[in-house]
């Protein structure tokens, strides 16, 4: 049998609503689909407002925007994330400042922030690895005390909360992804929760083109024009369709991950007792499930041997202190917890059809290779 790393979810309703759009006359964004799902997201979540994107990376982008980020400006982000994280900023010639991970967590390690700050910073992009909220606490007070904005990558944190709130509500601004590899997918797609109050016109704005649309529509002016910079940053509506068949979807689609990740942990925890590797010690939304090897060496083992039995496992995220782009613009700073990360963190296949029965599958494979 064969488990592929990823397989896309189709929950439901999502033909049915495809249908609908398409005889809706209106395929284009900002529709009925559009604002449903936003309006799900923002009572569901807790989000002040939401705009849908089309995709993760154009809500950083947008956010970018909003922040009002200039060349030179200081972001921090850490190091050891996917490209779009940095790559909004840098588009705007932001100095990209990267930060550690955590010793035992992806995470960006908070401890070490206020040594990066300073008075050319900005903005910092906490990314909730695997749906686990970073240290947010201490990073809003950071912020509050440097007067900076805290933008959440939040791609793969639907449906994770920490103290209670919803991540991605947390921070001034915070960007989802619907991205087929996540829980919640539309293909390619996102959002921006916008949850700092006076941001939510001018975002509507730059949503729209740089044009005041949003608010003709609901009539609130006679014409629209050119009123701002801005972007196509809206989806259509057949991605909006498909989207809240998805979202409606959320409980059923996390309880199907929930079982597969279980399954994951449990059979695995006796080779993290053995200190032979270290793995995530709570399932958050199940967005992914990784294994930290010993060695680099190890790990491209373990994936030949899972390979062979027809097991898709991958690692990811190189560096991006270290990546072609940016490795002569780094400052020098070792940040040896991603590098370590990159080389060791390996994710098992994990999806909503993965059941505890494929789980248990792959877990026997993991074992197998150390010999239990
Ligand atoms: C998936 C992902 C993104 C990019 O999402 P897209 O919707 O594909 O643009 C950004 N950041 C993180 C941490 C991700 O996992």
């Amino acid at each position: 049998m064969n488990f592929p790393f990823n397989k896309p979810f189709l929950a439901g309703r999502e033909k049915q609503y495809l249908d609908e759009a398409l005889v809706s006359g209106k395929l284009s964004g900002n529709g009925d689909f559009t604002r449903r799902c936003q309006t799900l997201l923002e009572t569901k979540y807790g989000l002040r407002k939401t705009l849908l994107t089309t995709s993760c990376t154009d809500a950083l982008e947008l956010a970018a925007l909003l922040i009002d980020i200039q060349p030179g400006d200081e972001v921090i982000i850490p190091s050891y994330t996917f490209v779009s994280t940095a790559n909004a900023f840098a588009l705007r010639r932001a100095k990209i400042v990267f930060a550690d991970s955590q010793n035992e967590h992806p995470n960006l390690d908070a401890g070490g922030l206020e040594a990066l700050i300073t008075p050319r910073t900005r903005a910092i992009i906490p990314v909730h690895y695997g749906g686990q909220s970073c240290d947010m606490p201490t990073i809003m007070q950071l912020a509050k005390k440097h007067s900076l904005w805290v933008v959440e990558d939040a791609a793969q944190a639907i449906d994770s909360a920490a103290d209670g709130k919803f991540l991605g509500g947390i921070g001034h601004l915070g960007a989802f992804s619907f991205h087929d590899t996540k829980n919640i997918i539309a293909g390619e797609g996102g959002a921006l929760s916008i949850n700092h109050g006076p941001f939510i016109r001018r975002a509507e704005i730059l949503w729209e083109k740089g044009t005041n649309r949003s608010a003709f529509f609901r009539g609130e002016v006679d014409k629209y024009g050119w009123v701002d910079v801005g972007s196509s940053f809206l989806p259509s509506e057949l991605i909006a369709a498909f989207l809240l068949a998805q979202l409606e979807e959320v409980e059923k689609i996390q309880r199907m991950r929930m079982q597969a990740w279980r399954v994951y942990q449990s059979a695995l925890l006796a080779l993290q007792n053995h200190g032979v590797l270290v793995m995530p010690d709570f399932p958050h939304n199940a967005h992914l499930f990784y294994l930290v090897c010993r060695s680099l060496d190890e790990r491209t083992a373990l994936i030949a041997h899972l390979k062979a039995q027809g097991i898709a496992s991958v690692f990811h995220y190189l560096s991006l202190h270290k990546s072609p782009y940016f490795a002569a613009r780094h400052d020098g700073r070792d940040l040896p917890n991603a590098d370590r990360f990159t080389d060791c963190l390996l994710r098992l296949p994990m999806y909503a059809e993965l059941g505890a029965d494929g789980a248990q599958r792959i877990c026997e494979a993991i074992l197998s290779f150390y010999n239990r």
